[in-house]
């Protein structure tokens, strides 16, 4: 059985050490694949300290992965030894509920299986994510790399850029329309990118003013300091959308009265419950919506779309005993703008 070397959360509490775990040996339809590099998502955060109350340890998070295929199962036929592949939020879906059929299986009926922190399969055990040096996934979960596209800095797509990519599209951004992207973090940054490929006019809403320069650098048509709250007031109706992707519970209210009649507001961002009135929907007929993830077919129409359009993110590569500064850097908001892992401080 393949042993992989893994860094692992083994409470909600202490930093991520080193450990070793076994991954399944290839099934007919299993792509074996070496992790290359792995971005650290937020969520990592939310799942290792355990703030939403199922975290099973040791942990080993991660769920923005590329790497290379090494081996396949016999009847595998989309992915050969060497091709460049990607392994986003979950590895498996019932396949057969509505959302499945439709390609959406990251709202599947049964639950998707999450890349990490998911039962297995077999209901023994948990899986576990790319915060290690190889993975086993099955042929139907797994993604294609554009060869146009650096590997380090594609990684950060499969969370990342396919959750800001899907409500865009979902909701339908249109060229001209105006959104305003609330936090300037790893989706925050890929929100710009996609946003202006598609032709919006796009401002970042900050609560860190030293993100300016790069918010233009990003694409971004304008910038605005959140911090004292008066823009709340001076642009009040004048978004089509507003995506926040906030990592803390916050107040939804400002932004919500910066969009016009019939605007919507995206909430990515996973965090508590803060006190909601429903006056600014109903006086403006505005709509708030979520969005998580995306499914399968729709992450490899991103990242095809970040192919032609030469998308990747903005990455700061880390070894893996960098990842608890990492993570007390991006508590912060210091991070410019997705720290990627890169797997071969742990291979020896
Ligand atoms: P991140 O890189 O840490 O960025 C979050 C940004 O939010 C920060 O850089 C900061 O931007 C802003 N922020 C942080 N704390 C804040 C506060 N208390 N008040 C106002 N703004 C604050 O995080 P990420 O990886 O982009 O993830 C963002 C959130 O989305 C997380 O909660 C994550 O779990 C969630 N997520 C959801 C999905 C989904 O499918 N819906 C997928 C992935 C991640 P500024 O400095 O610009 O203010
Ligand atoms: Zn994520
Ligand atoms: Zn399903």
């Amino acid at each position: 059985m393949p042993t992989a070397n893994a860094y692992a959360a083994f409470s909600a509490t202490e930093p991520l050490g080193p450990w070793s775990l076994t991954r399944r040996e290839a099934g007919p339809n299993d792509v074996e694949i070496e992790i290359l590099f792995c971005g650290v998502c937020h969520t990592d955060i939310h799942f290792v300290r355990n703030e939403l109350g199922n975290a099973v340890y040791p942990m080993v998070p991660g769920h923005e992965i590329v790497g290379e295929v090494r081996a396949v199962g016999s009847a595998v036929t989309k992915y050969k030894v060497g091709d460049r592949v990607g392994v986003g939020c979950f590895v498996d879906s019932c396949r057969t509920c509505p959302q499945c059929q439709a390609g959406e299986e990251q709202y599947c009926d049964a639950g998707a299986r999450f890349t990490y922190n998911a039962p297995e399969a077999d209901g023994v055990g948990v899986t576990y994510g790319g915060y290690s040096t190889q993975i086993t996934v099955d042929e139907n979960y797994v993604v294609r790399i554009p060869d146009s596209l650096p590997l380090d800095a594609a990684a950060p797509l499969l969370c990342a850029g396919i959750t800001t990519y899907s409500p865009l599209r979902h909701f339908g951004l249109q060229a001209g329309q105006r959104i305003g992207v609330v936090g300037l973090g790893g989706l925050g940054h890929m929100g710009v990118k996609f946003a202006k490929a598609m032709g919006a006019h796009v401002t970042v809403l900050s609560t860190s003013p030293s993100k300016e320069a790069d918010a233009l650098r990003l694409g971004a048509d304008a910038f605005l300091a959140t911090g004292d709250g008066t823009v709340f007031e001076s642009h009040a109706g004048t978004f089509d959308f507003i995506m926040d992707t906030v990592s803390a519970s916050h107040d939804l209210h400002g932004y919500l009265n910066l969009l016009k009649v019939d605007g919507t507001m995206i909430v990515l961002g996973i965090g508590d419950p803060a006190p909601l009135s429903n006056m600014p929907l109903i006086f403006r007929r505005r709509r708030l919506v979520g969005s998580l993830i995306g499914g399968i077919r729709e992450t490899q129409e991103m990242l095809d779309f970040c192919g032609q359009h030469g998308i990747v993110c903005d990455i700061e590569l880390i070894t893996m005993p960098q990842i608890n500064e990492a993570y007390e850097r991006m508590l912060r908001s210091d991070v410019r703008y997705r720290f990627v892992i890169d797997l071969a401080s742990l291979k020896g």
